[in-house]
């Protein structure tokens, strides 16, 4: 029995324009990778790989000769990208992996499948579709494993690692995005005894990699077996011990939000400074802010006015977070009681404005934003009870003091 997938993706005239030209410049294209995967299993196709069988040269005439853009955006590894319409395509010259250097490669160009497919990381990658749909498991091994959720290396994983250290990285966040149950021993086991190569990778690399595996709606047993096979402290240095991970997740799941990747980095971060740790793997500035005010260990929100407090200065998710992390390093169920009063918190509206001000009197400048600062501070230890007629009359008490 064939395989096919299908999909808006597949059938856009934008890619069946892409298709066609490189059709007509005589290759055979195939979908590879995450897209075939994905389709396969139900889940939404981001970004579009395909496989051809002429050299990278042949690949931008083609595109060219029917009016496409061609991108060459790592030529000199195969990869051309295609401009159709709206959307973008990487396509990549069936290739054979030379020589290694732990990370970058030098390529070949082939007219072989089987090769192209062997130089991938794991089976499930190594799919490959038809432009009418039909799957093509070239290796024999892929679908099988995909079904089974088998995150497995092609070959000996030992191997593989010391071609590309980033693999090491790149099994656990496929484990955690679509693996199930435990991960395959002996990858763990040469991912043990590999770790010191990821000293090798650049920072980006490493906090790209490590982000996109904290987004997985269930990353708690890749994180656990990072933890145990020495990996998460190589990656980041500052990660210590087993972080409680699955408590975590447990406590998101209870009050129903969804998986985020700076929360769930905050866990690992700990006691180290979160500037540090950003800097480190190259946060954005939002993601650095983001997880700055994910960083205190020991931010007190423990009762009513302080969680509603906690909503109003820090922000809804901020707050809501500093408390799902400290369910999880505790032990302790989440109080869902304090996350709707850090809501409520959040959703606080001050009462009062420049304009009150300058309607009693006040002339413009510095002293509004003081007098400002001064009355909202008496409304949050209020515990936001005061009207705006109270806490204006408070400033004219003051005023005339
Ligand atoms: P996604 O794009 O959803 O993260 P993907 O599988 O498409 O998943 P990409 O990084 O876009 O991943 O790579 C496309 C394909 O190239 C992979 O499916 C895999 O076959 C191959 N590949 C990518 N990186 C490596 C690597 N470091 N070693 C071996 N093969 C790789
Ligand atoms: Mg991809």
């Amino acid at each position: 029995m064939s395989m096919t997938i299908t999909g808006e993706w597949l059938i856009a005239a934008e890619t069946r324009a892409v298709l066609d030209a490189l059709s007509a410049g005589g290759a055979l294209p195939r979908f590879v990778g995450g897209c075939v995967r994905d389709a396969l299993i139900g889940r939404t196709v981001r970004d579009i790989d395909i496989a051809v069988d002429i050299p990278p040269e042949e690949t931008v005439a083609a595109l060219e000769a029917t009016g496409l853009r061609a991108i060459p955006t790592g030529i000199e590894h195969g990869t051309i990208t295609a401009v159709s319409g709206k959307r973008t395509f990487e396509i990549t010259s069936l290739r054979q992996d030379r020589e290694t250097d732990g990370r970058h490669a030098t390529v070949e160009f082939t007219k072989d499948w089987t090769l192209d497919a062997s130089r991938r990381d794991f089976t499930m990658n190594a799919l490959y579709a038809e432009g009418d749909g039909t799957v093509v498991d070239v290796l024999g091994t892929g679908l099988g494993d995909l079904n089974a959720r088998r995150v497995r290396f092609i070959g000996s994983a030992n191997a593989r690692i010391q071609e590309d250290y980033l693999r090491i990285l790149r099994l656990f966040r496929f484990h955690a995005w679509y693996g199930k149950g435990d991960m395959e021993p002996d990858a763990l086991v040469a991912c043990a005894g590999l770790a010191g190569g990821i000293s090798g990778l650049s920072h980006e690399r490493i906090g790209a990699e490590m982000l996109k595996l904290l987004a997985a709606p269930h990353p708690e047993v890749a994180v656990d077996m990072m933890a145990q096979t020495g990996v998460l402290s190589k990656a980041l240095p500052f990660a210590e011990g087993v972080p409680p991970m699955a408590a975590l997740v447990a406590a998101e799941g209870r009050i129903g939000v969804s998986a985020e990747a700076i929360r769930r980095l905050a866990l690992l971060t700990g006691k180290t400074d979160a500037v540090m740790a950003g800097r480190a793997l190259r946060l954005s500035n939002e993601q650095m802010k983001a997880l700055r005010q994910r960083a205190p260990l020991d931010y007190e929100i423990d009762d009513a006015p302080s969680a509603r407090r906690a909503g109003y200065e820090r922000g809804e998710a901020a707050a809501r977070d500093l408390l799902l992390l400290r369910a999880a390093r505790t032990g302790e169920p989440i109080n869902t009681r304090l996350v709707s009063m850090v809501m409520d918190g959040a959703a606080s509206e001050f009462p009062v404005s420049a304009r009150d001000l300058m309607a009693l009197g006040m002339e413009p400048g510095p002293e509004i934003g003081e007098a400002l600062s001064r009355i909202e501070r008496d409304w949050i230890e209020s515990d936001f009870t005061l009207d705006r007629g109270t806490l204006l009359s408070g400033l004219a008490g003051r005023k005339s003091a």
